[in-house]
Formats: structure tokens, sequence, C-alpha cells
């Protein structure tokens, strides 16, 4: 059983379903030339695929393009069905930092072929994720910077108000459909400025000012 932990508490979530928004920011969905979408785009990641700070994201030999994506998580707390929007932040239990690996090249050869993206997105090591923050740590999750540094230099700046879908809406979206558990995280789609990685990039992804803060590194596998 894979295992999120928090910042400063001895609570540990058993991972459950691992959900991720698509296309969540129009600024990121305009650099990648796909349409601004009329409700969420969601897949899902393998709970295999989690790392943590101080791991190390591998490039896989089958692809040639694979990008970070900084993104806010939310950590589910409590069981929910048909969540209203007035109950929805109750329902998590904290917030994190973590990084949407994604194979571009393979992303892009299923949309043509109209397939799904579990391949591009479910490698082992391209779910990249902090500890947690106990979701009254956080001020506003609505209004949350999120911020990726490669090697020293920000690459990705974006702000939780800019979301497309706020929190409270996904989580009552997804409880739509899915019940939702405890142990489930929600990656919430990422802000413009998507780029590629190299092996011996070192990544640092912050949510808030500092308030919790993600580092790992990027190894290639041997072809
Ligand atoms: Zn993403």
């Amino acid at each position: 059983m894979v295992q999120v932990h928090f910042k400063n508490a001895a609570t540990v979530y058993d991972v459950g379903t691992i959900y991720c928004i698509g296309r969540n920011y129009a600024e990121h969905a305009r650099e990648l030339n796909n349409p601004v979408p009329q409700s969420p785009i969601i897949f899902l990641k393998p709970a295999a695929s989690l790392i943590f700070d101080g791991q190390s994201v591998v490039i896989p030999a089958a692809s040639g393009d694979v990008h970070h994506e900084v993104e806010m998580v939310a950590l589910i707390g409590k069981i929910g069905k048909r969540i209203s929007l007035d109950m929805a932040l109750g329902h998590v239990a904290g917030y994190g930092i973590g990084i949407d690996v994604t194979a571009r090249d393979i992303q892009q050869r299923a949309k043509d072929k109209s397939h799904p993206w579990a391949v591009a997105k479910g490698y082992d090591t391209f779910a990249p994720v902090s500890k947690f923050i106990p979701a009254d740590g956080v001020a506003d999750p609505a209004a949350t910077d999120v911020a990726l540094w490669v090697n020293g230099e920000r690459r990705q700046y974006g702000n939780t108000r800019d979301m497309l879908f706020p929190i409270r809406n996904l989580v009552a979206y997804l409880s739509t459909i899915f019940t939702l558990m405890p142990g489930d995280l929600i990656f919430t789609g990422t802000p413009a400025g998507v780029g590629a990685l190299r092996a011996g990039d070192r990544l640092r992804a912050v949510l808030g000012d500092d308030l919790v803060a993600l580092n790992v590194d990027v190894k290639q596998e041997p072809a």
C-alpha cells in the first residue's frame, strides 16, 4: 500500500484512486493548442506512479519528450457521493504540491487515435507528490500559488484562482460520478509553462508561500 504523509502531523493515508484534471488553466490549454473544456477533463494515474520528496523521476526509454506539469494536489479525507458545493471543501483533508509527469509524445499519439492517456500519464515515478498541509492550514485553496523551478530557474508559476474549475467544483463534480474515498488524491491541473525534462534535472515544486516543497531529480531509463 502506498501512503501519503502530512508535513507536521503523524496522520497517514493509504492512497486510493489518483484523479487528475486536464486543461484546468486556460493559458495552459492554449499553449498546447487545446480548446478550453466546458466540463472538467478527468484521467487517472496508478498509485504505483507516486514518488516522494528526495526520489527520482525516471524518463522511460519509450518516450523522447517527458514534460513537467506542476499542480496543487488535494487529499480526500472523508467518503462522499454527490457532494454539494457547500460541503465540498469539508471533504478535503489536506493540500500538497505534485508534478503530473507526462510523456507528451505518447500522449499526442494517443490523442491522434482517440486512445486513452493511461500510458502517457501512468509510468512508474510519473506522480511525485509532497507531504500534505492540513486543509485548515491553507488560507484559501482557491487563491494559492503553485510554482516549479528546474535547476534553479522558475519554469512554471500560477495561482489556483485562475483554475477554470476551482477545487470545490472539482470535488463536487468528481463525486457526481465516483464515490470519493479517504486517501484519494486529486491533481488539479497545471498552469502554463510546461516543458521537457532531461536526465540530471533537479526539480523543486512549491505550494503557496513555501507552505510545502517537493524536491526530486530526473534520471533516464537505459534503452
Ligand atoms: Zn496535468
